[in-house]
């Protein structure tokens, strides 16, 4: 068992549902068990020219695991969750109904074609470690110590979003 931080992110359609259901998804997933989860934050869109408010907004949030699956089979399935709530892959930093990456896996780092562990740009999205303190206010990021001294921690890019908690999607 290894434990692992998976960030969630969607954008278009029914953005909460659609965390709903990918969280609800990874627990579901033979050898995944989801153990915590953030509130739901949001943010105005990020686009490779800045800030995008006129984008459709995101709400993201961050989930604690344990796996029993290794790191690049856990991304097969994000991957599987992601195409089966309907995302479509157009331009790098386009609109997604749901978007999940790994942002730490234990204390593996990784730099293959498929996978970079810890993810290389965590520590600096406010839509990331916002949530993850949350979820784990002792966390620390391989490399860059205690997610709670990062900058992005007190960012005030994010805010809260008004929801049900989300660990009821995988109780209920
Ligand atoms: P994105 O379009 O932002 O979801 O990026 C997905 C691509 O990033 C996929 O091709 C993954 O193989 C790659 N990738 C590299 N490192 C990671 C990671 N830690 N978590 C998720 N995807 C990753």
């Amino acid at each position: 068992m290894s434990p692992a931080v998976i960030a969630l992110g969607s954008n278009l359609g029914d953005r909460e549902a659609n965390l709903r259901h990918a969280l609800r998804a990874m627990d579901a997933l033979d050898g995944v068990m989801v153990t915590a989860a953030s509130g739901i934050v949001e943010s105005h869109a990020v686009k490779p020219e800045g800030v995008d408010a006129a984008a459709p907004s995101y709400l993201n949030a961050v989930a604690l695991v344990q796996s029993e699956l290794p790191a690049e089979r856990l991304l097969d399935e994000l991957n599987r969750i992601e195409v089966e709530s309907g995302r479509v892959r157009e331009e790098r930093w386009g609109d997604r109904t749901l978007d999940l990456d790994i942002v730490t896996f234990g204390v593996l780092s990784a730099d293959t074609e498929r996978l970079t562990l810890p993810h290389p740009r965590a520590w600096q999205r406010p839509f990331v470690i916002v949530p993850w303190l949350q979820a784990d206010p002792d966390a620390t990021i391989l490399g860059r110590g205690r997610i709670d001294a990062l900058e992005a921690a007190t960012s005030s890019e994010v805010w809260a979003f008004d929801a049900a908690p989300l660990m009821e999607a995988v109780h209920s």
